[in-house]
C-alpha cells in the first residue's frame, strides 16, 4: 500500500545541491513541505523551485555534526511545519587517502560529519516521531560502506556505521510505527564525483554491470519509494547500476 506523502513534512539534510537537491524536489513533487537544511550556502532559486510545487520550503542553515545544530533544524521544522514525517540523511564529505597517510584530523572530520550526523538528527527527530507514534528515517549510506574502498577507511567506515545506526533504529523503533532504512548509492554523478581522473571514471565504470554512473535523480526515486512504503524497515537499499548484488 502506498503511504500518503502529501502534506508530511520532509527533513533533508545538506540538501543545496547533489543527491540532497533532487531527494528534496523529488519529495515536493509528492506533495511533502521541505525542510532544507544546508551548511554554507543555499540558492534562493531552490527554494523558489520548491515553493512553485506548491509546498511549504524552509532553509535551515547547520552543521549536522554539531549536536545543537542538528536539533536545531528538528525543532524549527516542527515549530514551522508541525510535524517531522520524513527525515532523509544526505549530508556527506570525504577526504580520501591512503590509510598509512590519513591524518587523525581527516579521519575524525569524515565520522563527525557522515555518521555523527546521522546520529544526532536520528537522536532529535525520533524524540518526535516517538511522540506522533509515526515517521520513516532514510539514511544516506554508500555501497563502500558494504565492500571497502581503498582510499576511503574513513568514509568507507562512516558509511558502514551508517548502516548499523540503520539496523538498530530500526529495532528501536519499530514498535512505534517508525521504519528506518538506508539507501547505498553506487557512482553517481555530482560534485562529489566530479574531482574524480577520467582514469578513476574509467575504472570505476568498468566496475558496474549498467555501464554507467546513476544519476541524483536515481537515488531520489529510491529515497520516494522507502518513504511510501511501511512496511520496510532496518533494509540497504542499493542503488549502484548492479555494482554490488549481495
Ligand atoms: P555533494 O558534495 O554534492 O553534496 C553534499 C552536501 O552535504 C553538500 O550540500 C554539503 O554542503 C552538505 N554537507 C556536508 N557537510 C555537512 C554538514 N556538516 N552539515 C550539513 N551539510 C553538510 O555530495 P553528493 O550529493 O554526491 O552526496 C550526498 C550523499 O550521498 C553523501 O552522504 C554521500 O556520501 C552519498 N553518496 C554519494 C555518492 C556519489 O557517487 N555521489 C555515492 C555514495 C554515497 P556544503 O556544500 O555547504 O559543504
Amino acid at each position: 500500500m502506498i503511504f500518503e506523502l502529501k502534506g508530511k513534512t520532509a527533513v533533508i539534510t545538506g540538501a543545496a545541491k547533489g543527491i540532497g537537491r533532487a531527494i528534496a524536489i523529488a519529495l515536493a513533487k509528492k506533495g511533502c513541505n521541505i525542510v532544507l537544511n544546508y551548511r554554507s550556502a543555499v540558492k534562493d532559486e531552490l527554494v523558489k523551485e520548491i515553493e512553485d510545487l506548491g509546498v511549504k520550503c524552509v532553509a535551515v542553515k547547520a552543521d549536522v555534526s554539531n549536536f545543537e545544530e542538528a536539533e536545531n533544524i528538528i525543532k524549527t521544522a516542527k515549530a514551522e511545519t508541525g510535524s517531522v514525517d520524513i527525515l532523509v540523511n544526505n549530508a556527506g564529505i570525504t577526504r580520501d587517502g591512503l590509510l598509512m597517510r590519513m591524518s587523525e584530523k581527516d579521519f575524525d572530520d569524515v565520522i563527525n560529519t557522515n555518521l555523527k550526523g546521522a546520529f544526532n538528527m536520528v537522536r532529535h527527530a525520533s524524540s518526535v516521531m516517538l511522540k506522533q507514534k509515526s515517521g520513516t528515517i532514510i539514511n544516506i549510506s554508500s555501497v563502500v560502506g558494504l565492500i571497502g574502498n581503498a582510499g576511503q577507511a574513513n568514509y568507507a567506515s562512516s558509511k558502514a556505521g551508517v548502516i548499523g545506526l540503520t539496523k538498530s533504529a530500526a529495532r528501536e523503533l519499530a514498535s512505534r510505527g517508525i521504519t528506518v532504512n538506508a539507501v547505498a548509492p553506487g557512482f553517481i554523478t555530482t560534485d562529489m564525483t566530479d574531482v574524480l581522473t577520467e582514469e578513476q571514471h574509467k575504472r570505476m565504470l568498468e566496475n558496474i554491470p549498467l555501464k554507467k554512473a546513476g544519476s541524483p535523480e536515481d537515488v531520489a526515486e529510491a529515497v520516494v519509494f522507502l518513504a511510501e512504503n511501511r512496511y520496510i524497515t532496518g533494509q540497504v537499499l542499493n542503488v549502484d547500476g548492479g555494482m554490488v548484488m549481495s
